[in-house]
């Protein structure tokens, strides 16, 4: 499994997002390769809400390798354009919060993709988890529109 910051392996072994990446917790994935993972959020604003995150844990933005950054920012570039196309929206927000105070609740760095009608609520987090069946439905969906993008 991958190690925490530093090796702290105790932090990776009780972060959910590290788990996810291990493999020990359930996901509906996107997109996985050495530095990133893709996932759908589990309580999503809107269909096709997307999680994205660098497989070595950091809290938050202040640890962040630029390199690591670059994977997160150029994931993002390629998943956007599928998310908003896969689900038909005019529109996709991309936040990102660092700290309790700012909101943040996963203290895994993450950035969200969250695709937007023009009455999506303006909101960082879903009020209820989604249908795990429709959750795989889209994941596939947008994985396969992913590997023509
Ligand atoms: P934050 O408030 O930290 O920016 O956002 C954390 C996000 O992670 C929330 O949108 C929340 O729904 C999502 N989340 C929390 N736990 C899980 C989980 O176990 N699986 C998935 N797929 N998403 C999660
Ligand atoms: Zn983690």
């Amino acid at each position: 499994m991958q190690q925490g910051l530093f090796g702290d392996e105790s932090v990776a072994q009780n972060c959910i997002f590290c788990k996810i990446i291990a493999g020990k917790a359930p996901a509906h994935i996107l997109y996985q390769d050495e530095q990133v993972l893709s996932f759908l959020d589990i309580s999503p604003v809107s269909a096709g809400h997307s999680l994205i995150i660098p497989t070595n844990h950091h809290d938050n933005i202040f640890s962040l390798s630029g390199e690591e950054i670059t994977a997160v920012a150029l994931h993002a570039k390629r998943l956007a354009p599928v998310v908003k196309r896969v689900t038909k929206s005019p529109g996709l927000a991309i936040h990102q919060l660092n700290g309790r105070a700012a909101g943040q609740t996963v203290f895994h760095y993450h950035m969200h993709l969250i695709p937007c009608q023009h009455d999506t609520p303006k909101q960082l987090h879903g009020r209820r988890a989604a249908s795990q069946s429709a959750l795989a439905e889209l994941a596939v969906e947008i994985r396969q529109a992913l590997t023509k993008a």
